[in-house]
């Protein structure tokens, strides 16, 4: 197969070590030509000190991570989440970025009521849909794996994001994140599916034995997740953009020097990617 598309780092790689304008700096020292900022980085840059800062260094912007987290106990907060959101179509709109990543969120607090938190979710993203269309923002769902259904995301699968998408319209798409979707039975069909529809692909790998179910993902390579295939499935369904390589490493990655993970990512997404 064919070489992967471009790297584009996604800022929670080195989150205890650089700043979004570090970032920038690192990207263009390691000749990283995408990057894709979680908001709290944006906010601590400031969003038009940020938008200059990646305008100037060339970078192309591979999503604004993250928008989302819609259930709520009550319409006060289920509007919250909505008003939230749009700002957060803003802030991507203004440095340019590719889409919005969604992590949609899971049950509202005290609540057993998975389906009605996945009504929820559906009812946030459509409210949030015109300002994002209008903004020229696609909302991206990014799917999270099940083990993260009450307190993330209550989509779980490929196949559950495109059939949100087929309910909603124009203006969304997905995050295939291979964390979280490589161990789908029916993965390749999902994938195909999503044609047309896959905004951003998210690279990492799944650590055996996992430590932490949120920041002990792998550096690819280090896991079992077969990343070429899901990519080729990416690439089968019509992908053509970067691989942001997006990992949580509390006691691994985020304690070693920035430099380092940024020359492990380019030298992994080079030889296992
Ligand atoms: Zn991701």
């Amino acid at each position: 197969m064919g070489k992967p598309g471009p790297l584009s780092l996604n800022t929670m790689t080195v989150r205890d070590q650089f700043s979004l304008a570090q970032c920038v700096e690192a990207c263009q020292r390691h000749g990283i030509t995408g990057i894709s900022p979680w908001r709290d980085k944006l906010a601590e840059c400031g969003v038009p000190r940020a938008a200059k800062l990646i305008r100037d260094a060339g970078l192309t912007v591979t999503g604004l991570c993250r928008g989302g987290m819609f259930p709520a106990a009550d319409a006060a907060g289920r509007q919250a989440a909505i008003a939230d959101n749009k700002r957060a179509v803003d802030e991507a709109a203004a440095i340019g970025a590719q889409c919005l990543v969604l992590v949609v969120g899971g049950l509202p607090r005290g609540s057993k009521d998975i389906a009605g938190a996945r009504r929820q979710v559906q009812d946030g993203i459509a409210a949030v849909l015109e300002h994002g269309r209008a903004s020229n923002v696609p909302l991206a769902i990014e799917p999270l794996h099940p083990m993260y259904a009450a307190d993330r995301a209550c989509v779980n699968t490929i196949d559950q994001a495109i059939d949100l998408c087929d309910r909603l319209g124009e203006g969304v798409g997905i995050a295939v994140d291979v964390y979280h979707v490589w161990w789908d039975p029916n993965l390749a069909a999902a994938i195909a599916r999503a044609r047309g529809r896959i905004l951003a692909f998210h690279i990492c790998d799944w650590l055996v034995p996992t430590a932490d179910m949120l920041q002990d993902r792998g550096m690819m390579g280090d896991g079992v997740i077969d990343i070429p295939a899901i990519r080729g499935l990416v690439e089968a369904a019509g992908y053509r953009g970067f691989c942001e390589v997006e990992i949580m490493s509390a006691n691994n990655w985020w304690k070693r020097p920035g430099d380092e993970v940024l020359q492990t990512c380019l030298e992994r997404h080079a030889t296992v990617v």
